[in-house]
């Protein structure tokens, strides 16, 4: 209580108040998370200017209100305002976080007509959004075109393709940074050493590792870390990866022992992924996703009285599975699914897609994975089950709902299943479409039946 209840009430005594004071109060307002608050005095402001509006919109977004973001920007277009670099940056972001490209690129469209000097910050915001939002090739269009670019610029590129798994181009980009005498960062070296794990480029990551604190004196973070376990891991040196954790000046934290045990669960090391699991339990108790990639490892080694110790250690510790959640964006809407969801007004199209796929699929040499399903259920119940998790509902209302031939963009909050995963492989080759998944980790580019994570995530 201090700030804005002071402002409030200095605010309530004005005999007069002008678009100035009101622009203050609303500020006030957004920027210390009362939204709302802020949202109903705009509401009752007599005029509003650039700024009134640019207060809600960046309050929305930083309360991770995207679609109440995107609303409010539209209504501004009609109110015939007309939106200025911070409006921008807001809502660029907003897209960002909502992954919606298409709204994205008509924002892009906005600012080519209405900011004429090009701008560093804004052509940053831009590429993270095409990058984010699944449209590599744009981030890279942006940045081309971009008359001036920093150390940002530069950076964001080179982790955009890393994410999304091209590493070559990551790596030819950060050569010509070099050359181009511009100063890398710690986040640059997150992109290029991730490059390297994509393409399981061992030597030339511990070159590029040790490049970092000796010819840029940036000394590694526990990112740079959870970079080289994942790029040991994948290759399968799990124990040089378990070394160089042990020795890392400071204690592991989730997320490089989180790095380790995807690799256990990747190369089936049961002994070494308990171990790390115990771990990782103990520095976060309430995270299910942790308890899932143990029981998939034992469940791939056939260890059923391990997964069903896990399951009842689980129950006891009350963790609870975070629950799967996938979304598509069509025509400016999100469509969002859960497990098992029939909610949608299309349900009925979306599950006999899904029923007109098995045959295909089934024929290519399909068959569902039950271990990715971790459910108390029956075989055949479990099935049914892995059939409707979120990504696949997804992928099928995008069938249904985009032209053909169009790339098939998803968003899911936790990482891929692997059966979805697997399933996404063979349904791109046989509706030949571009199967693009943003999960909590990466990005995988599926196409004609590859994956640009080459199946390791
Ligand atoms: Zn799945
Ligand atoms: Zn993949």
């Amino acid at each position: 209580m201090g700030e804005t209840e002071e402002a409030r009430r200095l605010f309530d005594k004005m005999p007069q108040r002008d678009i100035i004071s009101w622009n203050a109060i609303v500020t006030a307002y957004a920027q210390n998370d009362k939204v709302k608050e802020a949202r109903e005095l705009f509401d009752n402001m007599p005029q509003r200017d650039v700024v009134s509006w640019n207060a809600i919109l960046a309050g929305y977004e930083q309360n991770g209100q995207g679609e109440d973001a995107l609303k409010l920007f539209n209504q501004m277009l009609r109110s015939g305002t007309i939106p200025d670099q911070s409006t921008f940056t807001s809502i660029l972001s907003a897209c960002t976080r909502l992954a919606t490209i298409e709204q994205g690129k008509q924002i892009h469209t906005h600012i080519i007509k209405t900011i004429f000097k090009s701008d560093v910050l804004l052509g940053n915001t831009l590429i993270t959004m095409y990058a984010k939002c699944g449209s590599i090739d744009d981030a890279h269009q942006v940045f081309h075109k971009m008359p001036i670019k920093d150390k940002v610029s530069w950076t964001t590129t080179i982790v955009g393709y890393a994410q999304h798994g091209h590493s070559n181009e990551a790596l030819e980009l950060f050569r010509q940074m070099e050359e181009a005498g511009v100063k890398p960062d710690h986040v640059t070296f997150v992109g290029v050493l991730s490059a390297c794990s994509h393409a399981g480029l061992v030597a030339e990551g511990w070159h590029f590792f040790d490049s970092m604190s000796r010819d840029y004196s940036i000394t590694p973070t526990v990112e740079h870390y959870s970079c080289m376990a994942d790029l040991l891991g994948r290759c399968g040196h799990l124990h040089e990866a378990e070394e160089m954790i042990t020795k890392m000046p400071f204690e592991p934290d989730a997320v490089v022992l989180g790095a380790l045990l995807s690799a256990c669960r990747i190369h089936s090391n049961v002994e070494l992924g308990r171990h790390v699991a115990e771990k990782l339990f103990e520095l976060e108790p309430e995270n299910g996703a942790n308890y899932v990639l143990l029981s998939n490892i034992y469940a791939a080694a056939s260890r059923w009285d391990d997964v069903a110790a896990l399951r009842m250690k689980m129950k006891d510790r009350g963790v609870k599975k975070q629950p799967g959640c996938s979304w598509i964006e069509v025509k400016n809407k999100i469509h969002t699914f859960l497990v098992g969801d029939e909610s949608h007004p299309q349900t009925e199209k979306i599950y006999a897609t899904l029923e007109s796929l098995a045959e295909p699929m089934k024929a290519l040499g399909y068959f569902p994975d039950t271990n990715f399903a971790l459910h108390d259920v029956a075989e055949e119940e479990k099935v049914q089950l892995l059939c409707h998790h979120s990504e696949k509902l997804a992928i099928a209302f995008g069938l249904i709902s985009t032209p053909p031939g169009t790339p098939i963009r998803i968003v899911k909050n936790l990482r891929v299943c692997g059966d979805c995963h697997t399933a996404a492989k063979f349904i791109s080759r046989i509706v030949m479409r571009e199967i693009v998944l943003r999960d909590a980790n990466r990005f995988h580019h599926i196409k004609e039946g590859f994956c640009s994570c080459r199946d390791y995530w």
